[in-house]
């Protein structure tokens, strides 16, 4: 882990990675994406703040899960919203 991290992300041990390529909210609604997002507390694969639903952020805030990971193919890295942490792993 790189240093600028937070407890949360230093608490990830195994990286969760994505179960399927695709946002589980945008599928049930019928919506696009552009990157994805995998709660490191759940597990759930969310769509990235670029996409116009932001639902990994939206999860974020909702359920107190801090820290989620890249789900994109060769992207090796950590994200903490509450601290606004960045880990690459
Ligand atoms: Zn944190
Ligand atoms: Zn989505
Ligand atoms: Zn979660």
């Amino acid at each position: 882990m790189s240093e600028n991290t937070c407890p949360h992300i230093a608490a990830v041990t195994d990286v969760r990675l994505p179960e399927r390529r695709e946002c589980e909210e945008c599928v049930r609604i019928g919506s696009d994406w552009v990157h994805l997002r995998t709660c490191q507390e759940c597990g759930r694969t969310l769509c990235c703040d670029s996409s116009p639903n932001r639902h990994a952020s939206r999860h974020a805030r909702e359920s107190g899960h801090p820290v989620i990971a890249s789900a994109e193919p060769g992207e090796r890295w950590l994200y903490c919203s509450p601290d606004d942490a960045f880990a690459e792993y």
